[in-house]
């Protein structure tokens, strides 16, 4: 069994790590709460500082946020930039543009992201109950209380939890962690809490582990960006990346980008790259 450099957090815990058995996985996903979100802020504080600021999300505007949300629902990024584009050049990537715009063009516009035509529905639907209950203000959506206005976005066509919870948490400051299959997967194989977990379960554990980290995280330089060879998620500094936010909002921003690098890079689906992920060492067993 091997702790790396943890094994004074577990120390004084009975629930002692025996990762490969069934028994083991059982006491492990059962380590008291405490415990695992201070892994939590372990794993933040060692993906920070390998990696530094990610500057999510890539936009310049709430609105692309919001958009950009919507696209990337079963898709690569590197298809929304594309439908991104699109839509920049036809100067209607605003809430008046896609107002206006007919639904066919901006089907055209979008196919790239792939579901160009759910997605361009569902955009169009965006707008409208915008305009319906909040004159068409984002401004004003994002003044609401966030748990308000979570229920809200949740009962939109097409937005489930990951969706709202990346346009609350950055398109509006909103402090809610978002939770993404590359989460799951980091706790599953890591025996934290099990890969099917609910969302909620998982943006409590990452919320509540996190909450002390920003406490104490002031050291945010708005343009940082660490020069990266390998790993991370990081993306160049943008209007909204760089958009001053409290520290709590600023460590759920960090840290769904961070995970972003682990999954992407080392923690892939069909075969994980643990010798060379900055996490290695918090494995289990090894
Ligand atoms: S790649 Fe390996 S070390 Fe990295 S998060 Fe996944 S399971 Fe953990």
């Amino acid at each position: 069994m091997h702790f790396g450099k943890r094994s004074g957090i577990f120390g004084a815990c009975e629930c002692s790590r025996t990762g490969g058995s069934t028994l083991g996985e059982i006491r492990i996903f059962n380590l008291p709460t405490e415990h695992k979100e201070q892994e939590i802020r372990i794993y933040y504080n060692t993906l920070f500082r390998a990696w530094g600021r990610q500057h999510w999300w890539p936009a310049r505007s709430p609105f692309e946020v919001v958009v950009g949300a919507y696209l990337t629902q079963n898709t690569a990024w590197t298809n929304v930039e594309k439908a991104m584009v699109n839509l920049r050049q036809t100067r209607v990537l605003s809430v008046a543009g896609i107002r206006r715009i007919p639904l066919r063009t901006l089907q055209r516009l979008i196919r790239p992201a792939g579901y160009f035509r759910q997605k361009a529905r569902r955009l169009k639907l965006f707008v409208k109950f915008l305009d319906h209950r909040y004159a068409g203000s984002l401004a004003r959506m994002f003044a609401q209380p966030t748990t308000a206005l979570r229920e809200e976005l949740l009962a939109l066509n097409g937005i489930g939890p990951e969706t709202a919870d990346s346009i609350l948490l950055y398109a509006g400051n909103h402090p809610v962690f978002v939770v993404d299959a590359y989460t799951r997967r980091v706790l599953g194989r890591h025996q934290i809490l099990p890969e099917d977990s609910s969302y909620e379960q998982v943006r409590e554990l990452f919320e509540g582990g996190l909450a002390s980290v920003a406490e104490s995280a002031t050291d945010f330089p708005p343009h940082e960006q660490r020069r990266q060879t390998t790993g991370g998620s990081a993306h160049p500094p943008s209007t909204m990346s760089t958009t001053k936010r409290s520290s709590l909002v600023q460590v759920y921003n960090e840290m769904h980008g961070l995970i972003v690098g682990v999954g992407k890079n080392y923690c892939r689906k069909s075969q994980a790259r643990c010798d060379q992920c900055p996490l290695r060492e918090f494995l289990p067993s090894r």
